[in-house]
């Protein structure tokens, strides 16, 4: 699996997510809530793909409007996909006389409670194991960046701010959104790398894009996925 971009005459371009399956003879495209998925049978070209997909951009820019202009609802049910780095888990929800200490194995997250059919309380208990997992994730990269930019380690809060994904204060506290980490790994390293190079460059100028870029190679293409990936992170 790997993250691609389609580039349409006029300077606009699609992030896709490349699949490349052992047993598939054909090209196959989905759009969906999570965007554009190319699955392709081993050995094909990319020019190949990519003239397809130009062909076909008409239809998957019509796709993906549509998939955007959808009034979304998560549906909190038994056997729902949730998001955790990119990965698909299930929810799996059940009864039980005592609400249980959510967990997790790896591909399940379990939620035990008195009403499974108490959607604000199976949200609230998800969010909490969510918050809980992004502490934890975003302190280590933080720590990590942070000794690769050679910036002491900055204190770090989470954030559920509406609009924006991170952030960073002029006394250098840096903030970002509990629900990035559904989001792939790369978005999140991409969203830290932005923030910590503010502790360098206060202000979006190129200075501040080339310490963005030495934390971070592929940072336009992790911007763009960022964008495109948005309303679905907000969705839970
Ligand atoms: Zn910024």
């Amino acid at each position: 699996m790997s993250q691609r971009q389609l580039n349409l005459a006029g300077g606009h371009s699609i992030p896709y997510t490349l699949k490349v399956s052992a047993n598939r003879r054909t090209i196959g495209l989905r759009v969906d809530a999570s965007g554009l998925t190319v699955h392709i049978p081993q050995r094909i070209p990319q020019h190949t793909v990519e003239s397809l997909l130009q062909d076909k951009s008409d239809w998957i820019t019509r796709k993906l409007a549509e998939w955007q202009d959808r009034p979304q609802v998560f549906e909190w049910r038994d056997g729902a996909t949730l998001q955790h780095l990119g990965q698909d888990i299930l929810l799996s929800l059940r009864q039980d006389a005592k609400s249980r200490a959510v967990e997790f194995d790896g591909t399940r997250l379990y939620v035990a409670l008195p009403r499974p059919d108490d959607t604000a309380t199976v949200q609230r208990k998800v969010a909490q194991w969510y918050i809980k997992q992004a502490r934890a994730d975003f302190t280590r990269r933080i720590e990590l960046l942070a000794a690769k930019l050679g910036v002491p380690t900055p204190p770090v809060y989470l954030s559920s701010a509406r609009t924006r994904w991170g952030s960073c204060n002029s006394k250098g506290e840096i903030r970002l959104h509990w629900r990035l980490i559904q989001a792939p790994p790369h978005i999140i390293h991409y969203v830290v790398a932005h923030e910590l190079a503010h502790l360098k460059e206060m202000n979006h100028s190129p200075k501040f894009w080339a310490w963005v870029e030495k934390l971070c190679p592929d940072f336009k293409l992790a911007r763009q996925e960022l964008k495109a990936l948005s309303a679905q992170l907000h969705l839970v």
